[in-house]
């Protein structure tokens, strides 16, 4: 199957297994992966080690604002940086997650994360995945996919993964981040998760991985004829 350049935009909910397909996506087609919820949480481990936020998610912008411009978080081998610094491990624990979407309604971090994607994206052939790819930072990409499923079975993937990595956490806990995560990305001012008008939408409640890239290669197949 031969793909023309184009971006590809996978936005929705968290944890409905976006980054997983996304990756898929580029292995198969050979496009250039990028991760924008890291580059959120990478800004959030930085505001976390440097006070600009605290327990109780209170943010102090205008001291992150300015730190932002010396801000130097990327991709390369082996996931995400801070500088020379892999943090690769601790963007994806639940302290993190449960200070991202704060982080992320703040203005000046979108305006960060969106100049970063739109540098990479500008080549073409990158599948992006995130929450507002399709409406905000690539509202030009040729291919829209919404992901969304059960919240309880977001929960159980997303509680299955952490253990396996070691971290000991409950469902009751992830479900509640999940919840509360959604919440925030859908209600706040700047860039809201949102479905964009021409997107196509993914339920991938009961989908194997197998399914998902069948139903991806007909929709490619309709939509550009490959
Ligand atoms: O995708 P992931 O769960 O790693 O994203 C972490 C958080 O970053 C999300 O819960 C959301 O608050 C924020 N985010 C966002 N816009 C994106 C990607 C992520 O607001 N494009």
């Amino acid at each position: 199957m031969h793909i023309p350049d184009i971006i590809i935009a996978v936005d929705g909910y968290s944890s409905t297994g976006k980054s997983s397909f996304a990756k898929a996506i580029a292995k198969e087609f050979s496009f250039t992966y990028l991760d924008s919820g890291a580059l959120y949480r990478g800004v959030t481990l930085f505001a976390m080690e440097n006070g600009f936020i605290d327990e109780d998610c209170r943010i102090d912008e205008k001291g992150l604002e300015t730190a932002l411009n010396n801000l130097d978080i990327h991709f390369g081998e082996g996931g995400t940086y801070m500088g020379d610094r892999l943090i690769e491990k601790e963007i994806r624990s639940l302290e993190v997650a449960s200070k991202v979407s704060p982080i992320a309604t703040v203005p000046q971090v979108r305006a960060y994360v969106d100049r970063k994607l739109r540098e990479e994206g500008q080549h073409k052939r990158v599948v992006m995945d995130g929450r507002d790819i399709g409406t905000t930072v690539f509202p030009e990409a040729e291919l829209k996919i919404f992901m969304t499923a059960d919240p309880l079975v977001r929960a159980e993937r997303r509680a299955a993964e952490m253990r396996a990595k070691g971290e000991d956490v409950s469902i009751e806990n992830v479900l509640k981040n999940l919840q509360e995560r959604d919440y925030i990305d859908s209600h706040r001012e700047t860039s809201p998760l949102s479905k964009a008008d021409d997107a196509v939408v993914l339920d991938n409640s009961y989908m194997t991985p197998d399914d998902q890239m069948q139903w991806l290669k007909k929709v490619m197949a309709e939509r550009f004829g490959c």
